[in-house]
């Protein structure tokens, strides 16, 4: 292709993707746009299934048939399912930045390269932004490639430290002797993750590391609040003989967006429980650490209490992709020492892998799973220098103000509520709701179907779960076009509608 082709096909992508201020894109493509861009998937039976069509045609290819099958989940302010995040235009154009140059960032390289320079400001931007403390503090941080494989990471560490503290020699580790032995020479028989609701991903992180998912284990301090970890239950497992323990703390929870603990009180204790019982704490905070950027207003103050103390954690888990609106795959790690991270992740005995200097910096190969590694700090590090502390501040904010806004529409229809409906206290939409709201329909027959009700209609999305063994609907608001205004009427206009149509098909 030349230069002004290029040139030419990078406007189309941008004109194609645009939306114009105050406008929303449609949430789902259309099953027809579907099914054409599946018909346009190579034959795998024809004769030419693996002939080449050129740049240009693929191209056409690619905008004609492929793109319209997109979902709007970066393009419509209204996409709330899962928590997906959007991206901001200065991530965006970061992102093109880094496929353009293709840096490999996985050995430190500062006489030929900034870019593990770029990649440790910007984790250390986000220890600053986040009020996590010193860098000192934080030795060991890194990029990864979203939330599971900082979880990944975070069971790792912790499987490491939770065992080297029950082993004689100094300089044996799992890493190099593996989980069998080094188990059987600590005398322990089982590692145990302790949690409430814990994100699915732990799990699968359990498995990842050897633990296994049956090691996952649920301490939910009530039947009303499960997301919440029962600190007393924590005690009596720690005490177990030949046991070794996680403590996996969810700030916040997926399903309810609340959080496992509820103030610095309780980090303290299990710090200390910790500490006592050889214990490692990991914090899988996601999104929910973000709350931790919001401006000091009353409005907030229960979820800055609810987000006290996690810096107490030996690791935690962040993604960028979700709440911090850069591009997928983007997640952040930080623990306390890099010694730990490089006890599990080193590429022993690899010359041409070593670094060209003695720096603070260390090569990322060798303190995460990958060796060759997309230089994903960059977006990352982008929305920090523009926007700065203020301007993350106001986008958490309005995400903020925009969950709430679709809680009040959906408690201002008499035909829905609000969940979770029995708790401990009063569940205020003012002081609870950080990004997420859980609802359903009161109406049984309607709630089997509303997810696809709403979601047929195209205007906003959602996504389907269950709380107290029923059908409900989650919400979560996590783009930096969330606007509340438009939200509220959307959605109070949306559901009245839809059960409206509901009772008069019923008639
Ligand atoms: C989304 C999420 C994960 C998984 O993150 P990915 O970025 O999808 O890998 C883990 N934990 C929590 C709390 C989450 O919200």
């Amino acid at each position: 292709m030349e230069s002004s082709d290029i040139e030419h096909a990078q406007r189309r992508i941008r004109e194609s993707a645009a939306v114009a201020p105050g406008d929303h894109a449609p949430t789902l493509p259309g099953l027809d746009k579907l099914s054409h861009a599946r018909a346009s998937l190579p034959d795998a039976t024809s004769a030419d299934y693996l002939s080449g069509l050129g740049p240009k045609s693929t191209f056409s290819h690619l905008m004609d048939d492929i793109v319209p099958a997109f979902n709007g989940e970066n393009r419509s302010g209204r996409y709330w399912g899962f928590v997906t995040g959007s991206t901001l235009p200065i991530a965006e154009l970061a992102d093109n930045i880094v496929s353009a140059y293709d840096q490999n960032v996985q050995v430190h390289l500062p006489t030929q390269t900034i870019a593990t320079e770029v990649e440790d400001a910007a984790l250390k931007m986000l220890l600053r932004l986040l009020r996590l403390g010193e860098p000192e503090q934080w030795e060991g941080r890194t990029f990864t490639t979203g939330a599971t494989g900082s979880n990944i990471l975070g069971l790792a560490c912790g499987r490491e430290a939770v065992i080297a503290s029950r082993l004689a020699e100094a300089s044996e580790s799992v890493g190099e002797i593996g989980l069998l032995r080094a188990c059987a020479k600590a005398g322990i028989e089982e590692i145990q993750v302790l949690t409430s609701m814990g994100h699915s991903s732990l799990s699968k992180a359990a498995s990842v590391v050897g633990l296994g998912r049956a090691s996952v284990k649920l301490l939910p301090y009530s039947d009303a609040e499960p997301w919440r970890l029962d600190i007393n239950a924590v005690e009596r497992e720690l005490q177990r003989q030949n046991v070794a323990s996680i403590i996996a703390i969810s700030a916040g929870e997926v399903n309810t967006g609340r959080f496992a603990t509820t103030g610095a009180e309780d980090m303290n204790r299990l710090r200390h429980l910790a500490d006592k019982y050889r214990a490692w704490i990991h914090v899988d905070g996601a999104f929910g650490v973000f709350a931790r950027v919001l401006p000091a207003k009353d409005e907030y103050a229960s979820l800055h209490r609810a987000n006290a103390g996690l810096g107490l954690c030996d690791s935690l888990t962040i993604d960028g992709h979700k709440l911090l609106n850069v591009p997928y795959d983007n997640g952040i790690f930080f623990t306390r020492k890099s010694s730990i991270l490089n006890n599990v992740f080193k590429n022993p005995n690899a010359a041409y892998l070593s670094s060209d200097n003695t720096s603070q910096i260390q090569s990322p190969l060798n303190i995460g799973l990958e060796n060759s590694r997309r230089f994903r700090a960059l977006p990352v590090y982008a929305v920090l220098r523009s926007e700065g502390i203020q301007g993350i501040s106001q986008m958490m904010e309005r995400m903020v103000i925009t969950a709430r806004a679709i809680a009040r529409a959906i408690q201002s229809c008499d035909d829905y509520v609000l969940l979770p409906e029995a708790g401990p206290g009063p569940f205020s939409i003012d002081d609870d709701v950080h990004i997420v709201v859980l609802f359903r329909a009161k109406d049984d027959a309607l709630n089997k179907t509303l997810v696809q009700r709403i979601n047929e209609g195209n205007k906003w999305y959602v996504s389907g779960s269950s709380w107290d063994g029923k059908p409900a609907v989650r919400v979560a608001v996590s783009s930096w076009r969330a606007d509340h205004v438009d939200a509220f009427d959307t959605v109070k206009e949306s559901l009245s509608a839809i059960s409206q149509s509901h009772k008069a098909s019923r008639l």
